[in-house]
């Protein structure tokens, strides 16, 4: 599965040189992660006995900027996975035109099974064995599936103590430790911001669609609230626990208070369907936005919405790809849909460096114009180049990656 993801996301690369012409050892050279570092971490669990686990961390490319991208606590997490997240990061960062490079990382653990105090002592310890490699200038973490602001607070705190006050080692963070406003809401509101974008193209808008959302954490929170205010109806919804369907649109602001009080959306008021029935049910707008390869060649036939927008890293095979292609689904790409979680990590960044904070609707703003110059420069390239636009936004990726490294040398 990991092997695979990493192999999908490899043939995009492949088929993105093919399209600018590069020379096979240059898209070797740009395929190849820079770093990957696994260390071995050991915590003392809360019943006394000695936790042992593994995390990664994979720094794939910093020809644009420092390496940047989240951590990841799940128990999926290996070596392949990360590679292949690390390398969809050089690719996004470089078409949200931010500049940084592309990294990942994280621990191999079912985070649902760990106490708080299990989860910072983890966190920190993580830290230990990776904070030589991480840095401001160098590689900046931020949050990913089961790791959040306090996760990043941690790692602010604990990289402090070897390297002395640096908020700009980690976004993602509280504000009240200089993180940004709207950070949290960045990935899921930049997703909407993207189909706003590809509505318009098509002479619509949010108004009245039915939406459906797979995975109701951060991105797919935000992305439902913010869609919600744009006049789009939530008809389902879905987390681990299941999928839940609401013809009449389902209380957003409801369900998120169900999560927050009993964990997942186990008992939420409506009709329950499988994790699987969700993908399929009938919706004009499906938001994937859990974790990858859940569109497959098994289902994406049987997927009834017109347009995809992927909020997750990875969530369709090349196979589903050239079945939407075929019947005319529009995929908003993530190297482009979901971005606007690592615009905002550097606006984060930038007040930062700068201990200058902005405001909410700065910050939304400049998200906007980031998003609207991405879907331009995206559809540019697919005029030229006649592709999806998966296809247009590896091309723009790579291409722009390309064209630093050649600048800097070997
Ligand atoms: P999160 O941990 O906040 O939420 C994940 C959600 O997915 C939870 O609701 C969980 O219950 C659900 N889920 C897990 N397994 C599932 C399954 N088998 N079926 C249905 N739902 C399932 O994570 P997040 O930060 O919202 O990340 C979600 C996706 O978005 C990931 O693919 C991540 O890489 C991607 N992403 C996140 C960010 C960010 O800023 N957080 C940025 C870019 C991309």
């Amino acid at each position: 599965m990991s092997a695979d993801f990493l192999e999908n996301t490899q043939y995009y690369v492949d088929k993105a040189a093919k399209a600018l012409d590069l020379r096979p050892d240059v898209t070797k050279q740009l395929k190849t992660p820079h770093r990957e570092v696994r260390v071995e971490l050991n915590i003392t669990m809360d019943d006394g006995s000695i936790g042992t686990f593994i995390g990664f961390r994979v720094q794939h490319d910093d020809a644009r900027g420092p390496f940047k991208g989240g951590l990841r606590y799940h128990h999926h997490v290996d070596s392949e996975e990360v590679t292949a997240l690390a390398s969809l990061m050089t690719w996004k960062t470089a078409v949200a035109g931010v500049p940084y490079g592309g990294a990942k990382g994280g621990i191999a653990v079912d985070a649902r099974k760990l106490s708080a105090g299990e989860t910072q002592r983890l966190t920190r310890r993580f830290i230990d064995g990776i904070h030589d490699i991480i840095g401001a200038t160098t590689d900046i973490p931020a949050p990913d599936v089961n790791t959040n602001g306090q996760v990043m607070a941690w790692i602010f705190d604990q990289y402090s103590k070897y390297h002395g006050y640096q908020p700009g080692v980690v976004t993602g963070k509280p504000v009240s430790l200089g993180g940004s406003i709207g950070r949290e809401a960045a990935t899921g509101r930049g997703a909407i911001y993207a189909t706003e974008e590809l509505l318009a193209t098509l002479g619509e808008s949010m108004e009245g669609k039915k939406i459906v959302v797979q995975g109701f954490g951060n991105v797919g929170t935000w992305a439902a609230r913010d869609a919600v205010a744009l006049g789009a109806k939530i008809v389902g919804i879905a987390d681990i626990s299941g999928g839940y369907v609401n013809p009449e649109g389902i209380d957003v602001e409801a369900a998120i208070q169900h999560v927050a009080t009993n964990g997942t959306l186990e008992g939420y008021a409506a009709e329950k369907v499988s994790g699987e029935a969700i993908l399929v049910h009938d919706c004009d707008i499906l938001i994937p936005a859990a974790l990858g390869g859940v569109l497959t060649k098994d289902n994406a036939a049987d997927v009834k919405a017109k347009v995809i927008v992927e909020g997750a890293n990875g969530p369709t095979t090349p196979e589903a790809d050239e079945i939407f292609a075929k019947n005319g689904v529009h995929v908003i790409p993530d190297i482009y849909a979901n971005c606007g979680g690592v615009t905002v990590s550097y606006f984060e960044w930038s007040q930062n460096m700068q201990h200058f904070y902005w405001e909410l609707e700065r910050v939304n703003n400049e998200l906007r114009k980031v998003m609207k110059r991405g879907y331009a420069s995206l559809v540019e390239v697919q005029k030229k180049h006649s592709c999806t636009m998966r296809e247009a936004a590896f091309i723009l990726g790579v291409g722009r990656v390309k064209d630093a490294t050649e600048m800097r040398g070997l």
